[in-house]
């Protein structure tokens, strides 16, 4: 069976083919830097990392790009409350994303290309459709894209656009706001943008959203590429508008497969700042739950359901982590050093079928989960028995790190310790309170050798990797 995947502008389930070979190049709408990302945004970084990581397991050559949005209404709002310039201020939430996404164990994209690095070529793009006729100025300076210019405007979000007025303007480009008319791809200064702004043929201004996106995916992965995803709020005008001026201005197809993933909710409501009803990730790492356990359970919800958030759900991800974790704890302590794919038991193999037939269907997470934790019944099941011989033990191992490589969570992230350095922390945290000074010391020696260094404060020990 071959990949299958949900393309948003068809409504039907296709069958993946890239437009070059095999090399795959897909764009992901990434976080507007004005705050701490919220554990929704995540759950759509979490479906675009695996079927990034999806991706590769099949062998294909990957080139993701996802773009920083540094300049927008907020960052702009956010970065003047604050009495920072632009860039100073939303350095500190792009580390502070770069850091999430590490304690979430999402891979690294290959470019992270942040709007006010691409000015130029945002302007390349509005002067182009300026030219094509697709885009006029209005008097205060910004230009904005006259969407009854392009006879195919609506066609990803299946809208009836028929009541829209087309001469109608809207500056705004914040989410949750009704963009459905002219959008802007320029905007003109005015007095809220204090010192954000740049020099451009229409006079100064910034860029609208919508623009930013279109020059980014385009410079990095040509006029044509592969995929493009984010969350559904992104569908509409987001993603309508970057369709507009890009096959505008190129006069060829801008994304073949449109990916969208459902909101993570919570008590019925899409999360989101607005609502105020959100968790960053530190919230939820404060609350004594692993950057692993939240990978678990964002990851584990069809990308297409909504996920409804609650702290039982983190529970109940713990308990399945742990009864993973005996299971690969007992196969490790058969194992021998070296096996073949031919050393599987039959019921691995019949795992192994479910796994890729789960993931090839529009990446089925429930019909992966399913092959993971059937084999581990089996397994347990065999092992209590007897009947798994050390080559077994080392061939499952090596498929499960396999499948690993797809779904990031058999192993923690490389900042989290697991399960036994803990404990041996807790255990020489216990011998220094005993005075037992011999065996704290140890127990040092034995994490050092685990590749871990303890570093004793007034909040107690912290770890880190050596
Ligand atoms: P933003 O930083 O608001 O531009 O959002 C970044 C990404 O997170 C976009 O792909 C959004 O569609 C996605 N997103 C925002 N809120 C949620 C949510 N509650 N559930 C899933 N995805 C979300
Ligand atoms: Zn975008």
């Amino acid at each position: 069976m071959s990949l299958k995947l949900y393309n948003t502008m068809s409504r039907s389930l296709e069958e993946f083919h890239p437009v070059a070979n095999n090399h795959v190049r897909m764009y992901t709408c990434g976080p507007t830097v004005y705050d701490h990302a919220h554990i929704g945004n995540f759950r759509a970084y979490m479906f675009e990392d695996l079927l990034r990581r999806y991706l590769k397991y099949c062998g294909y050559e990957v080139t993701h790009v996802m773009n920083l949005t540094d300049v927008d209404d907020k960052t702009i709002r956010a970065c003047i409350a604050e009495d920072l310039p632009l860039k100073e201020y939303t350095s500190t939430y792009i580390k502070a994303f770069f850091e999430d996404l590490d304690r979430l164990g999402i891979e690294r994209a290959e470019h992270y290309p942040a709007a006010t690095d691409h000015i130029p070529e945002m302007i390349e793009l509005i002067e182009k459709l300026q030219e094509k006729g697709f885009a006029y100025q209005s008097e205060d300076g910004s230009v904005y894209f006259s969407i009854g210019k392009f006879k195919d405007y609506g066609k990803l979000s299946h809208l009836d656009l028929s009541g829209m007025q087309s001469g109608a303007r809207v500056a705004q480009d914040e989410y949750e706001k009704d963009n459905a008319a002219d959008f802007a791809l320029w905007k003109a200064w005015d007095e809220k943008d204090g010192d954000v702004a740049w020099d451009s043929p229409w006079g100064r201004g910034r860029p609208g959203w919508h623009i930013e996106c279109s020059a980014m995916s385009m410079r990095y992965l040509g006029e044509t590429f592969d995929i493009h995803m984010g969350g559904v709020d992104n569908m509409f005008p987001h993603h309508e508008d970057e369709i507009a001026q890009s096959e505008c201005a190129t006069g060829k197809m801008f994304a073949k497969y449109w990916l969208h993933c459902a909101h993570l909710i919570v008590d019925g409501k899409k999360m989101s700042k607005s609502l105020n009803n959100f968790y960053t990730l530190r919230d939820i790492l404060d609350k004594g739950y692993s950057g692993r356990e939240i990978r678990f359970v964002l990851i584990s919800t069809h990308y297409r359901q909504p996920l409804n958030f609650t702290f039982e759900v983190l529970d109940s991800a713990r308990a399945s982590l742990a009864r993973l974790d005996e299971f690969i704890r007992r196969l490790k302590e058969l194992a021998s050093e070296n096996a073949t794919p031919e050393d599987l038991p039959a019921w691995a193999r019949k795992a192994e079928d479910g796994f890729k037939a789960g993931l090839d269907n529009d990446l089925n997470i429930s019909g992966a989960f399913a092959a993971v934790f059937d084999m581990v019944t089996a397994g347990n099941r065999a092992m209590d028995s007897a009947e798994v011989t050390g080559d077994s033990a080392r061939a499952i191992l090596t498929l499960l790190h396999s499948w690993d490589s797809a779904l990031g969570i058999l192993e923690p992230p490389p900042d989290e310790a697991d399960e036994e350095t803990l404990r041996m922390v807790e255990m020489r945290q216990q011998a220094r309170r005993n005075k037992d000074w011999g065996e704290a010391d140890r127990l040092r020696d034995e994490l050092a050798a685990r590749g871990w260094v303890v570093k004793d404060t007034p909040e107690g020990p912290k770890l880190r990797r050596s």
